[in-house]
């Protein structure tokens, strides 16, 4: 029987809204049987996001989404399959965090300059696996008063053309890959626009991806076609997911999924028995 999958998925661990403890079952409860949460550069979410699926009935699989640089190109990776306890991994999310923290502190500066006064201290708040990034500093933005939106903070501070706004250098797409597929698991280019995939998969390829993100909401069928050209022609595997974040949103969780007859080859590269709670 064809289950239903959606495996990219974002919690409080990352820029999420929802616990993975309140994520879990509601997705139990929408249909959906395989999940893989894939927070932005972390494997936190794992050991409680396994126990949740235990009791609800669901196929969890090990995620992560890297923000990860081809050039000047920001890139996103879907890393699956990973060993959260790998201490090459560990090491990778820590220095990653470090630079995001610092960054972060950067932008508080900057946004002082221009009189919107936020202690650096909020950021020593911050719990250790929250991924510190710009839709935290712009909830920090609205909750001290300065915006009337989390839109009005992106447009006027955090934007990529905001009066704040910091580069961030995530790693090399190349050696995230590499790294990815070193230790054992399955990578994927996530949410390609078409320009990526003309001008991103092969190097990526070079470098040992194993699959590319496919199915998700809203993607152009030229895409699409571009995507399964780039495909067959690099023999990738395909993933999909929603990019869910939030309730109230563009969509809601369940509203997406993925057939699990679709994933077959991602799910034997993993080792996964869709339907089976804890592989
Ligand atoms: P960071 O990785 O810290 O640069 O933050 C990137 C995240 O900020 C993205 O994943 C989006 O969720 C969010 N973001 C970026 N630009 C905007 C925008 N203009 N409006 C709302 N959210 C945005
Ligand atoms: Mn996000
Ligand atoms: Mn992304
Ligand atoms: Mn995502």
């Amino acid at each position: 029987m064809a289950l239903k999958a959606d495996l990219h998925l974002h919690s409080t661990y990352s820029d999420g809204k929802l616990s993975v403890t309140d994520l879990v079952p509601l997705a139990a409860r929408r249909g959906l049987s395989i999940l893989a949460i894939t927070d932005h550069d972390t494997v936190d979410h794992y050991p409680d996001s396994l126990a949740s699926a235990a009791s609800n009935g669901i196929t969890m699989i090990c995620g992560t989404e890297f923000s990860t640089r081809l050039g000047e190109r920001e890139l996103h990776i879907l890393g699956y399959g990973l060993d959260p306890t790998e201490p090459r991994l560990i090491r990778h999310i820590e220095s990653v965090r470090r630079r995001r923290k610092e960054r972060a502190h950067e932008i508080l500066s900057r946004l002082n300059e221009r009189n919107v006064r936020i202690p650096h201290d909020e950021l020593e708040e911050v719990p250790h696996h929250k991924t510190i990034g710009r839709v935290l500093i712009a909830d920090l933005i609205y909750n001290y008063g300065y915006v009337r939106s989390l839109d009005e903070a992106f447009d006027v501070y955090l934007g990529d053309n905001g009066s704040a706004f910091v580069p961030y250098s995530p790693a090399d797409a190349l050696k995230v890959i590499q790294l990815i597929g070193e230790l054992g698991g399955v990578s994927a280019l996530a949410h390609p626009s078409r320009e990526e995939v003309e001008q991103c998969v092969d190097p990526l390829c070079e470098a040992g991806m194993h699959g590319i993100e496919l199915w998700r909401p809203g993607v152009y069928r030229s895409t699409a076609n571009a995507i399964r050209g780039k495909a067959h022609q690099h023999k990738l595997i395909f993933t999909g997911g929603s990019d869910w974040h939030y309730e109230g949103g563009r969509l809601n969780l369940g509203d997406f999924h993925i057939s699990s007859s679709r994933l077959a080859p991602l799910f034997e590269m993993l080792g996964v028995t869709p339907g089976i709670t804890v592989n």
